[in-house]
């Protein structure tokens, strides 16, 4: 499986518009954090988790030819803002598979009715299959068993997804024992981890890092970074060897 980092940065990205932050003037290419998104890839199938607002320029850079599906963690703007640029890929391979929570449905709804406008839509709107994902039910995505992990986002249920050795979990404040079992034997765990500060709806570095202790895969990456995470060098230096600060367009293979 090839796992590509679309975005590895919070809701605001990095740099912020019109912030003068050391870490927002780096010059270093790995301080420059688009919104969360993996682009994730096994024989010819492709999905990704995610389509926050720069997911057109995630998808020009990764010259991705083919998305099979979305699988969505939430329904906040920086995991779902980019929707309407699926048309592409609607235009080429017919309505985009996308696989989320009842309650991300209903938000999508809401928020981009004209997608799922069933009489008199636009020719142009793009348009959808809707896949309903809840905490009890494992799903298969081309030959592969996708098991979702309830995970909290401060009061939200939001999910996580498990694909063989490969788990994808962002904006976690607090992992239930019941799902932090689903991580057994994980080999690949990436977890959110948003700066030093502790923060009231996410994981801080050392919450991230008791986390990854307690599951104990082979290699965690870090990811929804913000810039007051510090410097990604100098963040790196200070992790456990088997623990890395994600970077926009880092490619792994689990
Ligand atoms: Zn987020």
């Amino acid at each position: 499986m090839k796992v590509w980092f679309l975005g590895t940065g919070t809701s605001q990205g990095i740099p912020v518009i019109g912030s003068t932050h050391p870490v927002c003037l780096s010059n270093d290419q790995r301080d420059k954090r688009l919104r969360v998104s993996v682009w994730i890839q096994w024989d010819d199938a492709s999905y990704i988790i995610d389509c926050g607002p720069d997911f057109r320029q995630q998808m020009l850079t990764c010259q991705c030819q083919k998305l099979d599906g979305i699988l969505f963690t939430h329904e906040h703007s920086d995991h779902t803002a980019g929707i309407d640029d699926i048309r592409p890929f609607v235009f080429r391979q017919g309505d985009m598979p996308i696989y989320a929570h009842k309650r991300v449905i209903e938000s999508l709804k809401k928020r981009f009715d004209y997608i799922f406008e069933e009489e008199d839509r636009y020719p142009g709107a793009p348009s959808v299959t809707i896949h309903e994902v809840d905490r009890s039910n494992y799903f298969t995505l081309a030959g592969k068993i996708v098991v979702p992990i309830l995970v909290m986002h401060g009061n939200l249920e939001i999910f996580g997804y498990r694909i063989d050795d490969f788990a994808y979990m962002t904006d976690v404040k607090f992992v239930p024992d019941a799902e932090a079992e689903k991580l057994k034997r994980v080999k690949v765990l990436v977890i959110s981890a948003l700066r030093e500060q502790p923060h009231e709806t996410h994981f801080n570095l050392q919450e991230a890092l008791d986390f990854i202790a307690k599951v104990q895969p082979e290699r965690a990456y870090l990811t929804h970074i913000s810039h007051l995470m510090g410097f990604h060098a100098e963040v790196q230096e200070k992790l456990p060897k088997n623990v890395f600060l994600a970077y926009d367009n880092l490619q792994i293979t689990v």
